[in-house]
């Protein structure tokens, strides 16, 4: 079984409850559990500022699927939810992304592992910070000393959020 982090992320049709529904998905995976779930934050947009913001949580899975078998399953999740991808870095109804994938590094035209801009991302690296605080990124450090140099933040409490 390999351990697996997904980033999940919505900004559209009450996101908290996108990201509720993706991970009842991923429970329902065969040859998968779901380990542990961060809390949900909120964030705003990296890309175009026009559009909602986001909800952010981080999941840790064991699976026993490759990380290709699992992309496609992922890929299957969001379309069954209803995928909405206006845009780059636009809205979506819900994204869900393979952050790391045991120590894993991979770089091909469908997938890259670690996920590109995991370094830089507050949304990714605080909700990854709180339910694996001693996590190492291949290539890249500790999770702490990631955050620690982070240039822009995204990332609010939830609770701040318009939902
Ligand atoms: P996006 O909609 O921006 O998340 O991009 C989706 C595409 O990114 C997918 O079709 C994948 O082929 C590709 N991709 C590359 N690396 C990853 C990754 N680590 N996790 C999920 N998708 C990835």
């Amino acid at each position: 079984m390999a351990s697996v982090f997904i980033g999940l992320g919505s900004n559209l049709s009450d996101p908290v409850k996108q990201l509720n529904t993706a991970l009842s998905s991923l429970e329902k995976l065969p040859k998968t559990s779901v380990v542990q779930t961060s809390s949900f934050y909120g964030s705003t947009p990296l890309g175009p500022a026009d559009q909602p913001d986001f909800v952010n949580a981080v999941c840790l899975l064991d699976t026993a699927f490759s990380p290709l078998e699992l992309l496609a399953e992922l890929k299957k999740i969001e379309a069954d939810q209803g995928r909405i991808k206006k845009r780059h870095w636009g809205e979506r109804l819900i994204d869900l992304d393979i952050l790391l994938f045991d120590e894993l590094t991979l770089t091909s035209s469908v997938l890259t592992i670690p996920h590109q801009g995991i370094a830089s991302r507050d949304f990714v690296l605080i909700p990854l910070l709180e339910i694996a605080p001693d996590l190492m990124i291949p290539n890249k450090g500790s999770v702490q000393s990631l955050i620690s140099v982070l240039q822009t933040s995204y990332l609010y409490p939830l609770s701040e959020a318009s939902q």
